[in-house]
């Protein structure tokens, strides 16, 4: 119907992008087709379409799928068509554009658009895998446009970019690179990695880090490279790549995957392991990948952290997180190596949320972790023995005293001091 629509108004339409690539790869083990995410481009016959025409084809398309919403994303007149009620859970999701080229008005700037013809529009994508086009429309519809050998390299399995400043323009390529790499098990081909590295030694990375206000657009699709990257099964791969082309410089120019970093990664994925056994639901920890990239952040010296996760535009829960991780890690340390009494333990970790304590896990010596873990395991559950209603039962008067029995209560049955609501009427009376 879209190819009609887009006919009947003489216009082309190709499908662009990583939908081509999987399709061309359909038969390959390494990848799993999964069309739920549809690039589709509008050009003009014998010159550039209107730069409105993505959106107004995808208007039309929204009259005949009613099942479908549409989005319109005004500043790159984009229009998408979705046809699940929650875009974060898996979904169709069809993106129409009109064929543009992008300019940069500086390095790692947010691109300026016009329209342009599908060759341009292809041109500024990142690699040659992911800038091939599938014609959609009559004549030469099922045509394949590849003008910068995509088909030759994906089938050599290689990862090129297309033009040498590309990085400059916009670092989150790189990541991209290492992903598409890692997932299809490509080589990053040579030229393009002395690129990656011109781009990073050339220091436009430090821009970014400092530059937030005028590259926010910037951070927020490197946060959503490295959560692409951190959630994935090859996570380590990916990183490791990453450092070995000082990728992770785009992060903080201090960064990288020292053997101290893995040794917390790995451990990590020990304690999430063995964690579904011991969790309580009111303590949910922050998401994989998330605490994956905290322990990434909490490498760098401490003035850096919360810098860094504000830039990267990380939740206020954790910016915070890091930036007080210093000063907890401190006390833990401190308050933690001698103590022994369940009701001191308790009393100095339930300050911290849980992201803060797997950090702190990770990051101490064994004798602190067993610590962690035995709140976690055996004191977080613990309840005082007896409720206000048996307070009042037992003739005290509701006010701030209920919480002082409640909690003078619960240090005695964390000690071990009482163990039934017996003992625990014996121990008030
Ligand atoms: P995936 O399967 O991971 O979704 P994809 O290639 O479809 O892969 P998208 O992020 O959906 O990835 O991007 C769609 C297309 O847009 C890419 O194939 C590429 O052509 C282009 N693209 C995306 N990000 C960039 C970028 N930073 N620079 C240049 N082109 C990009």
């Amino acid at each position: 119907r879209a190819s009609q629509a887009a006919q009947a108004r003489g216009w082309h339409l190709y499908l662009v992008g990583g939908a081509v690539r999987d399709l061309l790869l359909e038969n390959d083990p390494s990848n799993q087709l999964m069309l739920h995410d549809i690039d589709l481009v509008v050009d003009g016959f014998h010159q550039s379409a209107d730069v409105g025409a993505g959106v107004e084809l995808a208007r039309e398309l929204q009259q005949i799928y009613q099942n479908s919403r549409l989005e319109i994303h005004g500043a790159f007149q984009t229009a998408a068509l979705l046809w699940h009620k929650d875009p974060e859970l898996d979904c169709l999701w069809v993106d129409i554009a009109t064929a543009r080229t992008e300019f940069y008005p500086y390095p790692a700037a947010n691109p300026e658009v016009e329209a342009s013809s599908i060759r341009q529009d292809l041109y500024r994508r990142d690699f040659t895998i992911n800038a091939m086009a599938l014609r959609l429309t009559s004549p030469h519809g099922g045509e394949l446009l590849d003008f910068f050998g995509g088909l030759i390299d994906l089938r050599s399995r290689k990862i090129r970019v297309l033009h040498p400043n590309s990085f400059i323009e916009d670092p989150t390529r790189i990541y991209r690179g290492v992903r598409f790499a890692i997932r299809f098990g490509f080589a990053i081909e040579q030229r393009t990695a002395e690129y990656i590295h011109y781009a990073i030694n050339s220091g436009v990375y430090d821009r970014t880090v400092q530059e937030n206000i005028k590259t926010p657009a910037l951070h927020t699709r490197l946060k959503a490279e490295l959560k692409l990257i951190l959630q994935a099964p090859y996570w380590q791969s990916a990183l490791k790549l990453l450092d070995q082309l000082g990728a992770l410089q785009c992060i903080h120019y201090t960064c990288n995957l020292n053997y101290g970093i893995l040794r917390e990664l790995v451990l990590l994925e020990k304690l999430l392991k063995i964690q579904d056994r011991f969790w309580q639901p009111a303590q949910q920890l922050p998401p994989t990948w998330l605490i994956r990239l905290e322990i990434l952040i909490s490498s760098l010296e401490p003035e850096y952290r919360s810098k860094v996760a504000e830039n990267l535009q990380l939740s206020e829960t954790s910016v915070n997180r890091l930036k007080k991780l210093e000063a907890a890690q401190v006390e833990i340390n401190r308050e933690l190596a001698t103590c022994e009494l369940a009701s001191v333990i308790f009393n100095l970790l339930q300050k911290y949320d849980s992201g803060t304590l797997m950090l702190m896990a990770v990051k101490s010596s064994r004798e602190i972790r067993r610590k962690i873990w035995y709140y976690w395991r055996d004191l977080v559950h613990v309840q005082p023995l007896l409720k206000g209603d048996d307070l009042k039962k037992m003739g005290y008067k509701p006010g701030p005293i209920f919480k002082q029995i409640l909690d003078h209560l619960l240090i005695a049955t964390l000690d071990g001091k009482i163990k039934t609501r017996t003992q625990a009427i014996e121990l008030l009376t």
